[in-house]
């Protein structure tokens, strides 16, 4: 079977490094077996995303070398590419899990999710205690009548184990670490992890590459996949995260290690040879092009801890 690795970025900013690493680490990965890459355009909540940066990010994409077969503006066989225009189908897919029961309204606010929830667990994630969990049809329709619910689902005292590409065997017993997530918002945004979910599945894709901040949610999206009918879920590879010299995590606002101002400085392929010697794909941060670097990819050379950045990097 062919590999269909993806760009899954979400519109919000300009792109800084720590996307242009895990767009390369994607394509480099799925590129190495021979593979196909799409890119699917995360912006599933429209106030927090805008057009503009979803073009700019193909720009950039491009600009860096790292092509792809199939969708965004380019469009393609799988489409909708675009998250915002899916909607019917996270519908579809949230009456698929409804039918087997496993979908309840929560009508908890902020506060009382925060106030009731289990101790937080070290990584700031909380487990919902099930308030909303056993509320009777009668209850529900009463709160219904004051609030939009927003949805959750039932997770089982299961473990759901795999193993990665990139850290080796993980997994984590959903009731107890994850604890009943939410598949909607109140205000009838789907969330991420139904969103990416549907769409790998519909899309084919056989491997996802993205960044250890991600590595958690995983558990929860196999299951998902499974819930929904998936005989095969995708295989995936968690990679190290990209740090200021500081030790800071790069975020959309770090306007001078955004991809604008790097461009201003740098050329792609040094651009691409710094970041592939920080990953430990080549001896020395020479320039090359993402296509030259194919057969230096393996996933055994990613560094196992965070990248820390040079202090300086691209000035
Ligand atoms: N859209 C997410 C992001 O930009 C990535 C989601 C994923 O790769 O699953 O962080």
């Amino acid at each position: 079977m062919q590999t269909v690795g993806r760009f899954a970025p979400t519109p919000s900013g300009e792109m800084h490094l720590g996307n242009v690493l895990c767009a390369l680490l994607a394509w480099l990965a799925a590129r190495s077996e021979g593979g196909r890459i799409l890119l699917r355009v995360e912006d599933l909540d429209t106030q927090r995303t805008r057009p503009e940066y979803a073009a700019r990010m193909e720009d950039d994409l491009l600009w860096l070398g790292l092509g792809w077969d199939e969708g965004g503006s380019k469009g393609g066989p799988h489409g909708p590419y675009y998250q915002s225009a899916c909607s019917p189908l996270y519908q579809k897919a949230l009456d698929v899990l409804e039918r087997q029961g496993l979908l309840y309204p929560c009508f908890c606010s902020r506060a009382e999710l925060h106030a009731a929830s289990a101790p937080h667990l070290s990584d700031g994630r909380y487990v919902y205690t099930g308030a909303c969990r056993n509320l009777t049809p009668e209850q529900a329709a009463e709160k219904r009548a004051k609030k939009s619910p927003a949805t959750r689902i039932r997770v089982p005292d299961e473990w759901v184990g795999f193993t990665d590409l990139a850290c080796g065997p993980q997994g984590e017993n959903l009731a107890r670490t994850a604890g009943d997530f939410l598949l909607r918002r109140s205000d009838g945004v789907f969330a991420y992890q139904l969103a990416v979910v549907v769409d790998d599945l519909r899309m084919g894709v056989t491997q996802v590459v993205r960044g250890r901040d991600l590595l958690d949610s995983t558990p929860r999206q196999i299951w998902l996949a499974r819930a929904l009918g998936a005989q095969e879920v995708p295989q995936y590879g968690h990679i190290p995260l990209l740090l200021a010299s500081d030790g800071r995590r790069l975020s959309k606002r770090d306007g001078d290690l955004g991809l604008a101002a790097l461009r201003r400085k740098m050329t792609a392929p040094a651009l691409v040879g710094q970041l592939a010697h920080l990953a430990g794909l080549i001896d020395r941060p020479e320039p090359v092009t993402p296509a030259e670097l194919v057969g230096e990819f393996a996933w055994d050379k990613l560094p196992r801890e965070d990248i820390r950045l040079p202090e300086g990097f691209g000035s």
